[in-house]
């Protein structure tokens, strides 16, 4: 997943995400394998810089590794980002069982969503059976391409992570596609459009990448369309990074 720093770093808690309103990320696990190329320039070196703050050599390194520490230290904001600090899909299942318990435990004032996001979302099958209506699962989608797409990232390639979302039972679900990565306009918006189908898609994330990575990036005239698609269906659409895109 790729988060972007919003300013406030806490020790244990940190808040890495300006991406939601009012939320922050919540991270007793920590690290991802997938490489992907737009995030070691962004979110990797951001957490760096946090990393020697706290003192973590695997947090620096950006290896999956637990923080039990914080498991009792969910923060206080309406949504928290669950391991927004890396991967889920790195996290033993059992590490995964606590937090979720944790989570159930947690009796705030006022009623929290979580979001649970991976780019390996056949991830999330395991743990359908411990969630309830406060969670939220995620997946990127910058594309619908799979040629080339080892070259951006060793996630699964999109075909396979879509057909995996796509198979959840469950019904609430968001795609971030974001940084949108050049796709094929029918295939893509038909992907969104099947998960609408199903009755499933809260909304769509989407944006550019903020960065500059050199990706291989849609014209705005194809993203716009895209966009203007997606809503004509009643997709509801939040974005970031626009260059100029109208959500
Ligand atoms: S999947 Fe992993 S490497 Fe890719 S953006 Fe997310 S955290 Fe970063």
């Amino acid at each position: 997943m790729q988060v972007t720093l919003l300013g406030h770093r806490e020790k244990e808690n940190i808040n890495m995400s300006n991406m939601y309103k009012n939320v922050k990320t919540w991270s007793p696990f920590v690290g991802c394998g997938f490489s992907c190329k737009y995030c070691i320039p962004s979110f990797q070196r951001q957490l760096k810089r946090v990393a020697g703050m706290i003192g973590c050599d695997l947090c620096r390194d950006y290896k999956p590794h637990t923080h039990p520490e914080r498991l009792n230290k969910i923060p206080s904001a309406p949504t928290i980002l669950v391991c927004g600090t890396g991967d889920i899909a790195f996290c033993k299942n059992k590490y995964v069982r606590q937090i979720i318990d944790t989570i159930d435990a947690h009796k705030p004032r006022k009623p929290k969503l979580y979001y649970l996001q991976s780019k390996n979302p056949a991830c999330f099958r395991p743990y359908l059976p411990w969630l309830d209506e406060k969670y939220i699962l995620v997946t990127t989608l910058e594309t619908n391409r799979d040629t080339g797409y080892a070259e951006i990232s060793q996630a699964p390639p999109p075909s396979i992570r879509f057909a995996d979302f796509y198979a959840l039972n469950y019904p609430r679900k968001v795609v971030t596609i974001e940084p949108v990565l050049d796709f094929d306009l029918d295939t893509f918006t038909n992907w969104i459009l099947s998960l609408m189908d199903q009755d499933t898609l809260q909304y769509v994330w989407f944006g550019y990448d903020s960065k500059r990575c050199s990706l291989p990036e849609p014209s705005t005239e194809k993203a716009q369309r895209l966009v203007d698609i997606l809503k004509g269906h009643g997709v509801e659409v939040r974005g970031k990074t626009l260059r100029g895109i109208r959500v």
